[in-house]
């Protein structure tokens, strides 16, 4: 049984005052109404993280997440920030490779690479987000496009490592758009993902790993979305930042 995940991405958004009543409303509604099945991730910046660990350790399917992390383990590196130091303050998961971080930061696939491997070495949980931009579907490329995107940064793992890894379809043309991928698009690149991770490992590898949809997901197109049968959960972005969309996406398994 694969996991079901449900990740918010709260992006650059909340002073500390307003991330913690969100994620106070958001536990609340968990406890309340969340199947323990289900795991939720709170991908929070980085100056929240220390406070909300106290917040999430009342709920065990509640989990702390990054939005980025440093691929060097310590040093002369002025604002970044180390996986030891996520791990010392409670964070379970990192987003790696959002395609805001590839664009705004240059972040390349050899990157990633590292960054993962690092995440793992630390035990992080990465949540590799992969995705066209609408060109690149546009041109038909969009398939070979993700499956270089998976071989150059997860293609070095070995089975073991390769479970541990949570993979996240955002196509860029649907992120913060408005835009969803239809369910059939969603399901199409998500089977091509996991058939192409069974060339790359072992269909049994494959069939265990966890790839979320993100892009415009919301209460309202989530239940047609997971119910696809490679879609597992959702990397939310907008809807993340409503305590009670969140959680009713989290309810549209
Ligand atoms: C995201 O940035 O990961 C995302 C999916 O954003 P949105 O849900 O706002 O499209």
């Amino acid at each position: 049984m694969r996991k079901k995940i449900i990740a918010g991405n709260w992006k650059m958004n909340k002073a500390l005052a307003d991330g913690q009543s969100l994620a106070l409303e958001v536990i609340n509604l968990a406890i309340e109404e969340v199947p323990q099945d289900t795991q939720l991730v709170l991908c929070a910046p980085a100056i929240h993280l220390a406070s909300l660990d106290d917040l999430l350790k009342s709920t065990a399917h509640v989990h702390l997440g990054a939005q980025n992390m440093s691929e060097h383990a310590s040093g002369a590196f002025t604002g970044d920030i180390s996986a030891e130091m996520l791990k010392s303050v409670g964070v379970q998961f990192v987003i790696l490779g959002h395609s805001e971080r590839r664009e705004y930061h240059h972040e390349s696939n050899e990157l990633l690479s590292k960054k993962v491997k690092f995440a793992l070495q630390n035990n992080l949980t990465p949540i590799f987000c992969c995705g066209e931009s609408l060109a690149t579907r546009e041109a038909n490329q969009h398939i070979e496009f993700v499956n270089k995107q998976i071989k150059d940064s997860l293609g070095d793992l070995n089975k073991d490592e390769l479970q541990k890894v949570v993979i996240a379809y955002e196509p860029i043309w649907a992120i913060g758009t408005g835009k969803t991928a239809s369910a059939a698009q969603a399901q199409e690149m998500h089977k091509s993902i996991r058939d192409f991770l069974a060339t790359q490992f072992n269909q049994a590898t494959a069939d265990s790993i966890s790839i979320l949809y993100g892009g415009s997901m919301k209460p309202t197109n989530a239940k047609e979305l997971l119910a696809q049968p490679d879609v597992d959960g959702g990397l939310i972005g907008g809807a993340s930042l409503v305590a009670r969309d969140f959680i009713a996406i989290a309810l549209s398994f």
